[in-house]
């Protein structure tokens, strides 16, 4: 039943599924790249977090243990300064001073022990950090390594298809000049995606129109391509039968 214009046309519309799918394969490789890319620098940025997260404590430890000599200090001061003070009233002041200088002595060495605490997990946060990044680094060389092997054949591929796709072109014009005007008109409309199949009770399986016998009839012998155009989505059609004759897939 089928016509060999139809054939043709099937046989151009499988080159061009071919290069749309070469097409996608590089968007997603190329984003892959990126994806790891972004990888390697958030693993980076956790990592100066880190460290900043260190010195901030490394400096919060140093103030602190500044204010402890300062409040040891002090407190020596105080003490020999009531070795000489024979005033009731001016001792309980010294005393209360010094008591109250050894309580912050005492909470700000508490305060250091935990600060070192945190510095120490912060420390092996920084370790495990900069491990990621060696890791996703490596990823990252892979991974570019497999993309541009790829990517080199999928370009090389793409030469060939575009040969292979100006035969089919010109055979499909050889049969009729208007049919790939047809097909081009098609593939633009639907944006890369031109034919449809018609089932045998003539409904496109594109976009379910039910098609009138008059096109139906025109598909059915498969020769006046422009004419076969499915009046729901554009799409050129061609009868469910023509499909044995190659992996028509829908997509
Ligand atoms: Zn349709």
């Amino acid at each position: 039943m089928e016509s060999e214009l139809t054939r043709e046309i099937i046989a151009l519309n499988q080159v061009d599924r071919r290069i749309v799918r070469g097409k996608l394969r590089l968007r997603e490789l190329t984003s892959a790249v990126a994806a790891q890319e972004r990888a390697v620098e958030e693993a980076r940025s956790k990592s100066r977090e880190a460290e900043i997260a260190i010195k901030d404590q490394v400096m919060a430890a140093d103030r602190l243990n500044m204010e402890i000599r300062v409040a040891e200090a002090e407190v020596g001061d105080q003490e020999r300064k009531l070795k000489t003070i024979k005033n009731q009233r001016e001792f309980r002041i010294v005393t209360d001073r010094i008591r109250d200088l050894k309580i912050q002595v005492d909470e700000n060495e508490s305060q250091v022990l935990g600060g070192m605490e945190e510095l120490d997990r912060l420390r092996e946060r920084m370790t495990e950090c900069r491990d990621r990044i060696g890791e996703e680094e490596l990823k990252l060389t892979s991974v570019k390594q497999a993309a541009q092997e790829e990517i080199a054949k999928i370009k090389a591929r793409h030469v060939e298809l575009l040969a292979e796709r100006k035969k089919a072109v010109e055979r499909v014009e050889g049969l009729d000049p208007t049919a790939y005007q047809a097909y081009d008109l098609a593939l633009k409309r639907t944006k890369g995606d031109p034919l449809a199949e018609m089932s045998a009770d003539g409904i496109c399986q594109a976009c379910f129109r039910r098609l009138n016998s008059n096109v139906v009839n025109i598909v059915l012998i498969g020769k006046d391509i422009k004419n076969c155009r499915c009046q729901g989505c554009g799409r050129i059609l061609y009868a469910g039968n023509a499909e044995k004759n190659g992996e028509v897939e829908s997509t």
